[in-house]
Order: structure tokens, then C-alpha cells, then sequence
């Protein structure tokens, strides 16, 4: 490759970033890494009615978050700058009529009601709805003496004749006759520049060599390709990503799964296992690796390799996957990764959590085989930061309980035997041996032991074993959380 590979990523911030424009700023990155080009962030904010600055800064969070970095940019800078659209109007206006100036475009002056007319007229003969090419015959002169004026007008680009193919390394070339591309609007009469004009000024000025981005932009790249040989400027290779669709086979929506980045933030996926997830949304390393590290994608990336078919996005192999990731992180680092849901979920407090920090991570250890996000952990631990009088009790432990007569003195009994036993501290390991045995001699079946015992202690039916829960819990809260339950249970 002799030019040197410029690839971007343009979101508009009118909402939060997509998980599918995550996934198209994640191939431009690899790709860019792959070939050790430039990737590049370009903010669209040409809606100014729907973008926000909160959208801009959320979106750029986002992409820190999963680690994706960028080497030109509106808050890096970079030589190809502004690297946002809304501070670019001048130089767009300079474009269009240099564009009008060539022929390549025209003024238009046709009013929104005579547009309408036009297009119910051809809906009547059932014709493309195509703006009629009204203003198109209009000399430039009478055009520009007109504007001159202060008559309304917008700028059209006039689509000439012929037929274009234009490269794409996905769905292969493809090629569209140009009469099927209408004579679209490039600035609209208040002076402000469309999309698909926009982003071509963009990518020639930020010396863009492909553009991939998602297939719902395939409408509109005949428009852009035809754009840069009015430019004579060589259009760059384009690559439409797959759709990502839900399981039921249609585009993602939140009936299938959150489509929002920051969603899967919130609820505590670790960012290495979504980046990982995001890499399988059509493309892959091999026929059977899933987890894979960000150095292998960039080692072994290439767009040509993305499936043209949607990309399924299954959110139970998501979920699998971030737990395989989740394990893989010492107790240490999982503990301050958990930490700030605990405190979200107002267990404890990050002085609380700081003063018994190895208590805590402990508390994670325990979890660390069950959990598969950061954000399971407040839900299945909530008991141990619960005052041992008012621990909360699940409905459903409570009926199972209630299935054993002898619940009350088997939880009294097992508390005076077990008192003498932690009085010096909680060795889980000996306590679970001799805590079998000790039921087995009185007789009590393992389940009507164990049951009333993880109501009293943990108040739920299932849990972390309960002799790290007695751990965890220490002597004192344990000896009085038997003695609340026995209370509660006899009364
Ligand atoms: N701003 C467009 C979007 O957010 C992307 C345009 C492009 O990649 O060409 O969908």
C-alpha cells in the first residue's frame, strides 16, 4: 500500500453511542493499527437541533472506556482540523460554490410546494420520486443574480450521465446507474450543508483513504462518490459493515438487547470482554476461537474478511463471555472493579469498603465463580451488609424453611455448638467437616440443617457456600443472626 492508511470514525452526537458504532469505530481502529495508519475521530454535528455537547463527551468516554484511541481528533487536534463539522461552515459554503461556479452544481429555487406537487404528480403516474431537474436549465447568471436578490435557494448537485462502480471490500464493487441518484440537496436555504456533503468535504480535507462504516450509509455512497469526481478527487475504498441484529433475526432493539454502549457499562460488562464481543459482530479470528485479545485482532484484521451477512448479536453468549473475562481478573483488581456498584447499590460506602478493603475482596472471592458482569455482585452479597437483627428474607427461603419442624432448635442447637468453635476465628474448611458431622449425629438431614441456616445467615435460597458465608461473616454476627432467625422463626 503506498498512501498511508487515514481511516475514521464520525459519529453525530444526537444520542448516546450505538454498540454498533462502537463496533464501527472498533474495525476503523484495528484496521488502522493493522496497517499502521491513522484513525481518526470526527465529530457530525450538523443536526443542531439533536446534537449535544453531553452526546459529544459521552461518546468520546465511550470509546476511552473500551480502550480505543485516536490520533487526530477534536479534542487531540490534529493537522486536518476542525474535526467538527459545525465549525466548518465557511469552508463548506467555499465548496458549494465552487461547485455552483464549475457546473457541478445549481442553484435551486423551487418552493417546498411546488417539490410536493412535482412528487405527487409522479407518485399519480407511479414514478420514482425524484426532484424534477426544474432549475437545473436555469443560466448561471440569471441563478446568481436571483440569489443576489436575496431569493431562497438551495444548492443541488447535478448528477451527470453515466454509470459508477465504486470498491467495497465487504459486499464486493458495487455499481449503480447514476440516473437512480437524484439531484440531492448539498446546502439547504439557510445555508447550512447536508450530510452527504459534508462528509465528503470531511473526508477529502482529513485525506480519508476507506471509509467503513454501516450498511445503512450504502444509500448514500453513490451520492458521495459522485461528489468526489466533481472534486476530481479519487473517491476512497469503502467497506459497509453487517447489520447487528437481535436473535430474533430483526435489528437490534432493546427487546433483544441494550444498544447502547454505556448500557453494558452500567451494568458492569468489563470493557476487554465487550471489545472482544464487538470483534465476533461479523468478523472472526478462526473457525473456533471466541476469546481473544485486542493484540490479536489488530495482528490479524482485514476488513475483506468481515461477513457481508447481519452479524447476530446473541446477548447470552455476551454475558458468557464477560464472565470468562470477569474470572480471569485477580480477586484484587475484580474487588475495585465491583466496588463502585456496591456503593451504587448504597451497601457500604467507599470509606466503609476502603476501612475493610481485604474483607471485601475476600467477599469477591467467594462470588467470583458465579458472577459473570461486576454489576450481579451488590444483588448476591447485599445479606452481608444488612444489620444481623433485620437481615432480608426471600419469600421462597422462608417456605422451604418452614417445610422443616425443627428449623427453631436446630438453629439454637447448631449456635451453642458452634459458639465455643469460632470463638478464636472461622477456619471454613475444619467448620464445614465438623458441622457435617455434628448434624449427622443429631440426626438432622442435611437439608433441614443447611436450609434454616442459610435463611438465618444469608436470608435467600441460594448463595456462596455457607461455611465461607460464616467466614465472611465473622463470629460475632453469625452467633446473632442465629439467635434473631430462632426468634423470628419461633415467633
Ligand atoms: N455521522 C454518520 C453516522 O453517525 C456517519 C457517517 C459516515 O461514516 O460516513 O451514522
Amino acid at each position: 500500500m503506498t498512501t498511508p492508511v487515514r481511516v475514521r470514525f464520525a459519529p453525530s452526537p444526537t444520542g448516546k453511542l450505538h454498540i454498533g458504532g462502537a463496533r464501527t469505530a472498533l474495525f476503523n481502529w484495528a484496521y488502522a493499527r493493522r496497517h499502521g495508519g491513522q484513525f481518526l475521530l470526527r465529530i457530525e454535528d450538523t443536526d443542531p437541533e439533536r446534537s449535544t455537547k453531553e452526546f459529544e463527551v459521552a461518546i468520546l468516554d465511550g470509546l476511552r472506556w473500551l480502550g480505543i484511541d485516536w490520533d487526530e481528533g477534536p479534542d487531540v487536534g490534529g493537522p486536518c482540523g476542525p474535526y467538527r463539522q459545525s465549525e466548518k461552515y465557511p469552508q463548506y459554503r467555499a465548496v458549494a460554490r465552487q461547485l455552483v461556479a464549475s457546473g457541478h452544481a445549481y442553484y435551486c429555487f423551487c418552493s417546498e410546494e411546488r417539490l410536493e406537487q412535482v412528487r405527487e404528480q409522479q407518485g399519480a403516474r407511479k414514478e420514482r420520486q425524484v426532484y424534477d431537474r426544474h432549475c437545473a436549465a436555469l443560466s448561471s447568471a440569471d441563478a446568481a443574480a436571483r440569489v443576489a436578490a436575496g431569493e431562497s435557494a438551495v444548492v443541488r448537485f447535478r448528477v451527470p450521465p453515466g454509470e459508477t462502480v465504486c470498491v467495497d471490500h465487504i459486499r464486493g464493487d458495487v455499481r449503480f446507474a447514476h440516473e437512480e441518484v437524484d439531484d440531492w440537496v448539498m446546502v439547504r436555504s439557510d445555508g447550512s450543508p447536508t450530510y452527504n456533503f459534508c462528509v465528503v468535504c470531511d473526508d477529502v480535507d482529513m485525506r480519508i483513504t476507506h471509509v467503513f462504516r454501516g450498511e445503512e450509509h450504502l444509500v448514500n455512497t453513490p451520492k458521495q462518490v459522485l461528489l468526489y469526481r466533481a472534486l476530481a478527487k479519487t473517491p476512497p475504498e469503502f467497506g459497509h459493515l453487517p447489520l447487528m441484529l437481535g436473535t430474533d433475526g430483526k435489528k437490534l432493539s432493546k427487546r433483544t438487547g441494550d444498544t447502547a454502549l454505556q448500557d453494558y457499562r452500567d451494568n458492569g460488562y468489563p470493557p476487554a470482554a465487550v471489545l472482544n464481543f464487538l470483534c465476533l459482530q461479523g468478523w472472526a479470528l478462526d473457525d473456533r476461537t471466541a476469546i481473544f485479545s485486542i493484540d490479536q485482532l489488530v495482528a490479524n484484521f482485514d476488513i475483506a474478511d468481515v461477513q457481508k451477512a447481519g452479524a447476530v448479536f446473541d446477548i447470552d453468549k455476551f454475558k458468557w463471555m464477560a464472565g470468562e473475562y470477569l474470572r480471569k481478573e485477580t480477586p484484587q483488581q475484580l474487588a475495585e472493579h465491583c466496588a463502585p456498584f456496591v456503593v451504587a447499590a448504597k451497601l457500604a460506602t467507599p470509606a466503609d469498603l476502603a476501612a475493610r478493603w481485604a474483607w471485601f475482596v475476600e467477599v469477591v472471592k467467594t462470588e467470583q465463580p458465579r458472577i459473570s458482569i461486576y454489576g450481579e455482585l451488590p444483588s448476591r452479597v447485599a445479606y452481608l451488609f444488612q444489620p444481623d437483627e433485620a437481615v432480608a428474607w426471600e419469600a421462597e427461603a422462608l417456605e422451604a424453611v418452614r417445610k422443616h419442624p425443627g428449623a427453631v432448635q436446630t438453629l439454637r442447637a447448631y449456635r451453642a455448638w458452634l459458639e465455643p468453635r469460632i470463638a478464636n476465628g472461622v477456619d471454613a474448611a475444619a467448620l464445614r467437616g465438623a458441622a457435617k458431622g455434628w448434624a449427622q449425629e443429631q440426626g438432622i438431614k442435611l437439608p433441614a440443617f443447611f436450609q434454616p441456616l442459610r435463611l438465618a445467615l444469608c436470608g435467600v435460597v441460594h448463595g456462596a457456600d455457607l461455611f465461607d458465608v460464616i467466614a465472611l461473616l465473622g463470629p460475632r454476627a453469625v452467633l446473632a443472626r442465629l439467635e434473631h432467625a430462632a426468634q423470628r422463626l419461633a415467633g
